[in-house]
């Protein structure tokens, strides 16, 4: 790296912290004075507001995005022989849920340009044993949710929303939180509407469903030391919740800033696939990610010049030893398995500078075509 350089971090926590420090220090505070450490009014404001925010009847805090989806699946008494159909090509959150249940996890590959779950191959995979579809809104982007409503309703199926990376996302000018049965979220630090620790909560019109959560949530116990379930402790802390609500004032002016930056990366950039938005689609930019069939040589160059990418993800879920009891080969889902090649994850954030943008910009496009 050349000394006059600076580095430009993938995504910088601390500049985000101090963008609004005062908020965030006054909301930590006023927690720690009320004496009130588990649960209680901070953690309720937090619901109320998200929930509205999502355009949902219900919002439950939970302790981080996997507890999200397994006391969802939970709750719509998804288990032990029960199949549910996930994407081939997500986090391995979303396949350790269904696996945590007792459920096994059948994968179904993406559409090669959105990168989200193809409902027409979705179709293909339902068995009797279907359950339910966890339809994942990867990298900000919803998917293409009403085909999956029509499945999961022709089917009988529940559709449950992975949208820990689309906060604020709109699919057909309506914001993700409610279409499907259950929808659920992570707020680990580096998501858009990041704790400064774990957390998690669900959305959902079903007041059977929120219901639900919150007991299995609090050790399956609605009124104390009484217990209707085997459930177990995942709570949102009340001093996350409280950093939450003071940074879900800024979410849209954050989101607007990372749709800015993809916006001038997609019209600048050169010699990389960039990504494509449907028409009904919103994104929110959780990640922008390219595409190049020398990317380990790219991401090289790039650090080489101070710029920190990062890959999302290296090992499609199929492929990673703790699901080796699946027994699929090599080559059983090829997309997945190209897009873990393949693709590269640039620096993005509400706190990114120009500057850092343009360089990026400037160095992806003298490096990309020469490879
Ligand atoms: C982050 C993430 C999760 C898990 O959230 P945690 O809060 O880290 O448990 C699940 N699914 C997806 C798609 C994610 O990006």
């Amino acid at each position: 790296m050349a000394e006059h350089m600076a580095q430009i971090p993938f995504l910088d926590l601390r500049a985000a912290y101090l963008a609004i420090q005062p908020e965030i220090d006054a909301a930590v505070q006023r927690v720690m004075a009320s004496g009130w450490y588990i649960q209680g009014p901070e953690v309720e404001a937090f619901e109320n507001a998200y929930a509205a925010y999502c355009g949902a009847a219900h919002c439950v805090g939970v302790a981080n995005g996997l507890d999200a989806l397994i006391l969802s699946l939970r709750a719509l008494n998804i288990g032990p022989g029960d199949e549910v159909i996930v994407p081939s090509h997500t986090f391995v959150a979303t396949w350790l849920a269904v696996s945590a249940v007792g459920a096994t996890p059948i994968p179904v590959e993406p559409n090669a340009q959105t990168y989200n779950v193809d409902p027409a191959l979705v179709v293909a995979a339902i068995t009797p044993r279907t359950r339910g579809i966890i339809a994942v809104h990867l990298y900000g982007q919803p998917a293409d949710l009403d085909p999956l409503l029509e499945i999961a309703e022709a089917y009988k199926l529940a559709l449950i929303e992975d949208a820990a990376q689309a906060h604020g996302a709109t699919y057909k000018g309506r914001r993700v939180g409610a279409h499907g049965d259950v929808v659920c979220w992570s707020f680990y630090p580096g998501k858009n509407l990041g704790a400064l620790g774990d957390g998690g909560a669900i959305t959902t019109n079903r007041e059977d469903i929120a219901e639900k959560v919150r007991v299995l949530g609090n050790y399956g116990s609605s009124k104390k030391y009484v217990n209707d379930e085997q459930g177990t402790n995942s709570r949102l802390d009340p001093i996350q919740a409280a950093i939450l609500a003071a940074k879900l004032e800024h979410l849209d002016d954050w989101t607007k800033r990372r749709r800015d930056i993809a916006g001038r990366y997609s019209d600048a950039l050169q010699g990389v696939i960039t990504p494509v938005v449907p028409n009904w689609a919103e994104p929110v930019w959780h990640l922008y990610v390219i595409q190049h069939p020398k990317r380990d040589v790219l991401m090289a160059k790039l650090a080489d010049e101070g710029i920190s990418t990062l890959i999302h993800y290296p090992i499609a879920p199929h492929r990673q030893k703790a699901y080796a009891e699946l027994a699929y080969a090599p080559g059983a889902f090829p997309l997945a398995e190209r897009l873990a090649d393949d693709m590269l994850s640039l620096p993005i954030g509400p706190q990114m500078p120009e500057a850092h943008v343009e360089r990026v910009i400037e160095t992806v496009n003298r490096v990309a075509p020469t490879l």
